[in-house]
Parts: C-alpha cells; sequence; structure tokens
C-alpha cells in the first residue's frame, strides 16, 4: 500500500469546495456519472478508430445505493485508470485528461463530455469517504484501489478486479442521508441523465405479479440514449416532435411548432424549441426550457442566456460552448451566450418567418395562440421587432388577418387624416364598442380587434415604427373626428344656445366618473349624445393597468366626453323648449348679466388710464363687488338651467342611451331608466 497528499496547495481544500463551489450537493451524481459517461465514450471513440482493439461489451452504466453500508456506487465499464493515471488525474485537481484526450481525438470529440469544474471532488459533498476502485483497459492492468476521506491524505493499494471500468464508492456522510433513498437517486438521475448518451441502469424492472409488484431481474434504464434534438432533423418526423414533447414534459398541450437548432459555427449548439399554445395571459411557464451541456441536463432557468420572451417556449438547448459554473452575471456578459442569444432569436424568427411565407393559412389558424409571443418579442427585443414585422398579423373585427403593409394599403386611401396621418383604428371588444364600430364601418373605414394583453403596449411600439401614424380606438370620440378631414358643417344652434344646453346636460356632475359636456356639429341623423373616452386617458390608465409604471393615470377617476349634436333635432327640441318654459327668466339672468358685465368693462377700462397707486381703496373695492355678483348671476344661470336639465326626462333619458350604448348603464340607473322609458312611450 501506498500514501500519499493530494496536490493541492492548501490544506482543507474540501471544505471550501463544499462552501463555495456549489450551492447544489446533489450535482454530485451529475459528475460522477458524466465521468462514467465520458469514460465509456472514450473507450467507445477509441474502439472506432482501432486504439482499442478489445470487446467494448455491455457498457451500460450502474448506479446502486445500499442503505446498511451507507454507500451509494456508480460503475463503469469504461476505459479505466492505471495507477499512475489516478495520481495524474485524481491526485491533482485541475489537472485534467480531457486536453490530453482531446489533442489526441481532435476529429471524435463530439460525444465527449466538456468540464463541470471540480467534478470528481464534488463526491466530497456529501461522503465521508470516497473509494475508486478501477482497472484499466490497457493490456496486463493492475486493479488499483485509491481511498480518500475527504482530507488532503489518500491510500492507494493493490486489489483484484475482474472487469475493465471504473466503480465509485461513496459513504455517505451524516448530513447526506436523504441520498441513501432510493426515491431521491431516481429522482435526481431522471432530472440530470434523462438523455445521456450511456445507458444507465438503477434498480430492477418490477412486474406485477400474484397481487403485488415484484422484481424481475432486468435492469430498469432511466434515461433515452437518443434524444429527439441530437439526432437529424433529416431523420425525424413531425410525430417524433410530438413524442419528445411529451418525454420532456408529462404534461401540457400539443405545442403548435416546432424549431430544431444546429450549430457548429462560431459556437456548437444543438437543440428542439417548442412553440407552446399561450392562451390570453402570460402564464407562469410551466414547462421550462432545459438546459443541456451534451446531453447533461443543466439547469431549467434559462434566464439570462436566452431573450427574455423565449423563455414563453418549451424544449431543450444543448450546447458545451456555455460556461456552466459560473454565476448568472457572468452568463449574461459572456460574449458566447450574448452569440447564443442572439442566434436563436434569429433562428426563431426565421423559422416563424417560413411557416408565414410557405403555409400562411395554418399560420393564421394559429395566430391567436401565438400573437402573444411574437407581440412581447417584437416590444422586448429589437432585432425580432425588425423580423417579426414582416410576418406580425394584425385581425381586424371581421376576424380577417393583414401583415402590417397588407393593412396600411387596406386603410392608406380612406383612413388617412388632414395632416397626412395615417389612422387604425381599433377596437378591444366588439360587443361593448359594437355601436362604435358600426359607425365607423358604415363609413367605410376598417376596425382593428385589438384585445390581447400586450396591444396597449404594441400599439404604442407601432406609432413610432410606422412613418405618421396613430392608433384611435373606435369610441374615442365621433366617427367624424376620429379620422379628421377638411369639411366642416353648419351648427343649428347658437353659440349661446349651446353654452346654456352645457349646463344642462351637466347631469352626471356628481358621479364618480367625470364627464365634460362638449359640443360636436355631427350630421342630423346622428345620435345626439354620444360618451367618448379620449384615446391617450384611456391609454395611460390600461398602462398603469398592466404595470407599465402609469400609476399617477391609475388613480384619476375616469374621465369621459359627453358629446352633444346641435343638429340633432332632439337636442334642437330640447333647446327650444327650454326658452319656452324658462326663457323669461333666463332673459331676466341675461339683462342682469348684460348689465354687470358693461360696468365692470367700464370700470376696468377707466382703471387702466391711471397708475396703479392712483386707484384708489373704494374704487378697487366696488370692482371687486361687480365681480363677485356677476359671478353670483352667472351660477345662478348654471343652477337655473342644470335644474331645468334634472327635471327634464328626455335629456335624461338621451343622456342614459348614450350610456346605454357604451356599456355604462348599470344597476338601479338602468332600472330608473327602463321605469322611465316605459313612461315615455
Ligand atoms: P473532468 O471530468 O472535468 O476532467 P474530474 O475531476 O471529474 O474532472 O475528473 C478528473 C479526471 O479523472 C477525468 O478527466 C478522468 O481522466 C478521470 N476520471 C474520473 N472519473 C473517471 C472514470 N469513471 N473512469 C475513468 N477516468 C475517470
Amino acid at each position: 500500500m501506498q500514501t500519499g497528499k493530494i496536490g493541492v496547495t492548501t490544506e482543507n481544500i474540501f471544505p471550501i469546495i463544499k462552501k463555495f463551489l456549489y450551492s447544489d450537493h446533489e450535482i454530485f451524481l451529475r459528475e460522477l456519472i458524466s465521468n462514467a459517461v465520458d469514460a465509456t465514450q472514450k473507450l467507445k471513440t477509441m474502439a472506432s478508430v482501432g486504439d482499442f482493439k478489445g470487446e467494448l461489451g455491455d457498457t451500460t452504466i450502474h448506479v446502486s445505493v445500499d442503505k446498511k453500508k451507507k454507500t451509494i456506487t456508480v460503475s463503469d465499464s469504461g476505459i479505466g485508470m492505471t495507477s499512475e493515471e489516478i495520481d495524474k488525474y485524481l491526485n491533482q485537481i485541475a489537472f485534467s485528461s480531457a486536453n490530453d484526450f482531446l489533442e489526441k481525438y481532435k476529429d471524435q470529440t463530439n460525444s465527449i463530455i466538456g468540464h463541470f469544474g471540480l467534478g470528481f471532488y464534488s463526491s466530497f459533498l456529501v461522503s465521508d469517504k470516497v473509494e475508486v476502485i478501477t482497472k484499466s483497459f490497457q493490456d496486463g492492468a493492475q486493479p488499483v484501489k485509491w481511498t480518500c476521506d475527504g482530507s488532503p491524505e489518500f491510500t492507494i493499494e493493490e486489489v483484484e478486479k475482474e472487469s475493465r471500468g471504473t466503480d465509485i464508492i461513496l459513504t455517505i456522510d451524516k448530513e447526506s442521508k436523504e441520498f441513501l433513498e432510493e426515491s431521491k437517486i431516481e429522482q435526481l438521475l431522471k432530472k440530470y441523465c434523462k438523455f445521456l448518451p450511456v445507458e444507465i441502469a438503477f434498480g430492477k424492472e418490477k412486474e406485477w405479479k400474484d397481487n403485488k409488484y415484484v422484481e424481475t431481474g432486468k435492469d430498469t434504464i432511466i434515461n433515452n440514449t437518443k434524444p429527439a434534438w441530437a439526432q437529424k432533423p433529416s431523420e425525424l418526423k413531425d410525430d417524433d416532435y410530438q413524442k419528445f414533447y411529451h418525454e420532456l414534459y408529462s404534461a401540457g398541450d400539443e405545442p403548435l411548432f416546432h424549431i430544431h437548432l444546429n450549430v457548429d459555427y462560431p459556437f456548437k449548439l444543438t437543440g428542439i424549441l417548442y412553440f407552446p399554445k399561450i392562451k390570453s395571459n402570460i402564464e407562469i411557464q410551466k414547462n421550462k426550457i432545459q438546459l443541456y451541456c451534451n446531453q447533461v441536463f443543466v439547469t431549467d432557468s434559462v434566464e439570462g442566456i436566452v431573450p427574455e420572451f423565449l423563455t414563453l417556449l418549451h424544449g431543450v438547448i444543448d450546447s458545451p460552448d456555455i460556461p456552466l459554473n459560473v454565476s448568472r452575471s457572468y452568463l449574461q456578459s459572456d460574449s458566447n451566450v450574448k452569440k447564443i442569444s442572439s442566434h436563436i432569436t434569429k433562428k426563431v424568427a426565421d423559422r416563424l418567418n417560413d411557416i408565414f411565407k410557405n403555409n400562411r393559412e395554418e399560420f393564421e389558424k394559429k395566430w391567436d395562440n401565438l400573437k402573444l409571443f411574437i407581440e412581447y418579442g417584437m416590444i422586448t427585443d429589437e432585432k425580432f421587432y425588425e423580423k417579426a414585422s414582416k410576418f406580425t398579423l394584425l385581425k381586424n373585427t371581421d376576424d380577417k388577418y393583414f401583415t402590417l403593409e397588407e393593412y396600411e394599403n387596406l386603410i392608406k386611401e380612406n383612413q388617412t387624416d388632414k395632416n397626412k396621418t395615417l389612422i387604425y383604428l381599433y377596437s378591444t371588444n366588439k360587443t361593448d364598442q359594437y355601436t362604435y364600430i358600426d359607425k365607423a364601418k358604415s363609413k367605410g373605414y376598417d376596425v382593428l380587434l385589438l384585445d390581447g394583453q400586450l396591444d396597449v403596449h404594441l400599439i404604442n411600439q407601432l406609432e413610432t415604427k410606422l412613418k405618421e401614424s396613430r392608433f384611435v380606438r373606435v369610441d374615442s370620440d365621433v366617427v367624424d373626428k376620429l379620422i379628421q378631414k377638411e369639411e366642416s358643417r353648419e351648427s343649428k344652434l347658437s353659440e349661446e344656445q349651446k353654452e346654456d344646453l352645457k349646463s344642462v346636460f351637466n347631469l352626471k356632475a356628481k358621479s364618480k366618473e367625470v364627464f365634460n359636456v362638449c359640443f360636436e356639429t355631427l350630421d342630423e341623423n346622428e345620435a345626439p349624445v354620444l360618451i367618448t373616452q379620449s384615446e391617450f386617458m384611456r391609454r395611460m390608465k390600461d398602462m398603469s393597468q398592466i404595470g407599465g409604471g402609469m400609476n399617477f393615470y391609475g388613480e384619476l377617476p375616469d374621465s369621459y366626453n359627453m358629446v352633444v349634436n346641435p343638429n340633432n333635432k332632439h337636442v334642437i327640441k330640447i333647446s327650444e323648449d327650454l326658452l319656452k318654459e324658462v326663457g323669461p327668466k333666463l332673459d331676466e339672468n341675461n339683462g342682469e348679466r348684460k348689465r354687470l358685465k358693461e360696468e365692470i368693462e367700464f370700470m376696468e377700462k377707466e382703471n387702466k388710464k391711471k397708475k396703479e397707486d392712483e386707484i384708489t381703496q373704494v374704487e378697487k373695492d366696488d370692482l371687486e363687488k361687480l365681480r363677485k355678483e356677476l359671478s353670483e348671476v352667472e351660477n345662478a344661470r348654471k343652477e337655473l338651467l342644470e335644474a331645468y336639465g334634472a327635471s327634464n326626462k328626455v335629456v335624461k333619458q338621451l343622456i342614459d342611451l348614450a350610456l346605454l350604448a357604451n356599456n355604462m348603464l348599470r344597476g338601479e340607473e338602468l332600472n330608473t331608466f327602463v321605469k322611465r322609458s316605459v313612461e315615455l312611450l
């Protein structure tokens, strides 16, 4: 027997490894099995080039747990190690055979597992003692056993071992007892080793016999050595991709499309990404993208490696070029990772473009489920926007789909306003905004349906990208003003009459929403009263709801325009009735108002002729008094008009009809409206 000290400078490297290197102790199993796979692959590569002439035999890697002895054993039939190799590879940390090997077999390196860092030494994360019993593939090699208890001292001795390869035996420490549970090991194997390229056996298959499960003599193989992404796209059918999806995720709807990634240069990357059906919401994605390194599972949190919008996709990415034992922030700034990320973005966009070009019908059919993903990408990723703007679709209220370019051509003629701005009309709810959509259509306009979660953000972006364009919700103004053209119409009511009606219609002043009464000279056949909400206000409020940092707007009350049409016969009739019923009182108020205004004007003129200090206090007080009187008279007029409005059933009816058309009449108000309608019939 030989003893020695591991070639590290610090006496106590293991506690340091334990503490800093791996937050996840469980990765020891991944490391050991990766090494076993590595040793097996090396032997296979040697056999393929004739450097190994012996029998490969069964190369299955066996994992077993002995709860009584507190051991976990990983056995392979790979190249094994001579005692010199043990010294070189295990006793000198960071000294890896990979370099020597890569040098020698440069052209067959595809199947060689990459580095994970300290690999083998991670077994001390969970063990009191590690034994390595190994026999090299070389003719006449002497089997040896290396033992180490976690201190830098080790022993090495000659032993008996029949078969080629390596057994690693871990004696699990007290704190790591959980790893002696078969179920725990099974779970870890399924997590990390599901797609390793060499068969891995753990436990025996069970069969239903005499009313219970009994073990058969057959090993349970826990992995699929040829996962779809590691195969050539030309060898796979759609069906294979679907099957593989369900192998990755036991639950989940059928995906819409897949992309098979296969890059050799300037970095190596393979993988399959699936587009899931994304419903109305950016749900928390249960089926996350899994990251592999040469078929060894690394992680399923790929934030930082792929752009955020791509994390909505499902599937696998496999690359030996992603540095794995580094922090996330380092990952994000790594130039390889950046290249990988933009490459994936490009591939995804290209694939979508292909489907769009070659099978538009299918693309349209799936659009509603794809839309959220594509919009998310367009909003958050400039490069993706550029590509996606060629195939992203707009859907109108007749369920027809258009590209941005097609849509622009459709509406250019009819929806360009007098300032040469192209107006995109849209609705967020076909039912609620039916009246407005109908009006716009009857003017020959087209109305888009933008009812998606990200649509507000998208239109903000489109407005900055598309030249001279504006998106206007169909109910944000009366139809004539949605798209302003050079045309003017005469109002049948005078300014004064309108001013009075403003107060008459100011009935909703005390409700929690704010209604601002205004006049629009519309056609006489247009509705008497319309409710609209300014595009700007509404969009700000919508954004604050999604959480766009617009909280200030979120707290404002909802404000609407109550647009009165002075050419509608009902409105004219109200104006006439007003004159009939309270005309004398209004005249009296008018006379008073006129007198006060003239007096004030006169005094102000006089004052202007004087210097500031020549105006006496008495004069100042008089003027102040007159102004106060005027405002009282004006208030009285307003009250008179508002009282008239409040007593006038037709006014109320017209306002309620407008609210009703906007889906804003509910509960008690609706009840009152119905009763009043019956009365008025
Ligand atoms: P890495 O795998 O990154 O090279 P490790 O510390 O995991 O680093 O392993 C060090 C070296 O020990 C490996 O490169 C390999 O040469 C050797 N080794 C480890 N496990 C085995 C094994 N099961 N069979 C043969 N050689 C092994």
